[in-house]
């Protein structure tokens, strides 16, 4: 789903009518020698979907020098690492800016703070004939009950900004935990993040993941030090018990959209294609190709009846 989103997100930006920084200059993995045996098993995990989807860009072992060649001032840091060529980044608050400037260009009527639940949903479906795309995240945790329920799984970032730091594409730094990425915006931002904790709780960012993030900047690269905490941020992240984004149909032209975990900005051009194949074509070949588990009902009007959509 993420190869298949990242060779759409070129053209979907084109359409957009404000500039959102993307690249795909690839991904960084580092690793400190404490951390050796996280970095064989996640050599293991690269080297298994590598043997799975034989297409995807090989990962690349880096030696000092290669390493420097790449990420200049990561120079006599690090011994090692691995490159993960044409992987990409964008900057997801341009993204969100830019789509809601395209939804006023198409005169689309945006309500905000006002909650809406499913039967206000199927009521505005059954009176104007219209499709519901129901993408409430947890707020539809309801609907999405029984054996493998919704649940929230806590993240935490920090924003930076750090005029002595030069890092040309993003750069992960294994953690026995989770692994920490440090995503460079334009203008020397950082966004460090992001913790993964079982947990529905959206307090404020902890002193230990502050810690954590932190020190990992600091790992990569000592000039961190002098950088500006602009944010610490939490969320939750709906998240279904495969990990993986599903749809459901929950009753006719009313789908929801959910799971979409860590990956929501990775995975959502994939989403987007399979649920636009189905309102358009009622088929979910592309669902198919792609592993999105896509759920529609058995029979029209048949209500809560469900099936797996199958092209
Ligand atoms: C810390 C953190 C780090 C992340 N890092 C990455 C990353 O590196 N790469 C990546 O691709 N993605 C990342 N994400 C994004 C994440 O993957 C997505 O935000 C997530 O998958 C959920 O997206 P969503 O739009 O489905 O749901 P949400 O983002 O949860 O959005 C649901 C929306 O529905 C609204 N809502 C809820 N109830 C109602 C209601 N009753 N009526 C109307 N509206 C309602 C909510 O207010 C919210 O705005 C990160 C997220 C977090 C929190």
């Amino acid at each position: 789903q993420g190869y298949y989103a990242l060779s759409r997100w070129p053209a979907l930006l084109a359409s957009l009518p404000e500039p959102v920084f993307f690249q795909q200059e690839g991904t960084v993995i580092l690793w400190h020698r404490q951390d050796a045996g996280e970095a064989k098993r996640f050599s293991a995990l690269l080297a298994a979907v590598g043997e799975r989807l034989p297409h995807l860009p090989k990962p690349q072992q880096l030696d000092a020098q290669a390493l420097a060649e790449l990420e200049p001032s990561l120079a006599g840091r690090f011994g090692q690492g691995l490159y993960l060529p044409q992987e990409g980044q964008l900057d997801n608050r341009q993204l969100l800016a830019a789509l809601l400037a395209k939804l006023r260009q198409h005169g689309v009527e945006v309500e905000w703070g006002r909650p809406w639940d499913l039967e206000q949903a199927r009521a505005w479906q059954e009176q104007t004939g219209g499709w519901v795309l129901d993408c409430r995240g947890l707020g539809s945790r309801k609907e999405w009950g029984g054996q493998a329920p919704l649940r929230g799984v806590r993240g935490e970032v920090v924003r930076l900004y750090a005029p002595e730091v030069s890092l040309r594409r993003p750069t992960r730094l294994l953690h026995p935990r989770y692994p920490i990425y440090i995503a460079p915006k334009p203008g020397h931002l950082f966004v460090v993040g992001a913790t993964e904790i079982e947990s529905e709780d959206r307090s404020p960012v902890s002193v230990r993941s502050a810690l954590e993030l932190l020190s990992a900047a600091y790992a990569v690269h000592p000039a961190f030090a002098e950088a500006r905490i602009l944010e610490l941020g939490s969320q939750c992240r709906p998240t279904l018990a495969d990990h993986l984004p599903a749809v459901v149909e929950r009753s006719p032209r009313l789908l929801q959209i959910n799971g979409l975990y860590r990956h929501g900005f990775l995975i959502s051009p994939a989403i987007h294609d399979a649920v636009l194949e189905y309102l358009h074509h009622g088929s979910c070949r592309l669902a198919q190709q792609l592993g999105i588990p896509f759920q529609v009902q058995a029979a029209p009007l048949a209500g809560e009846s469900l099936s797996p959509c199958v092209s």
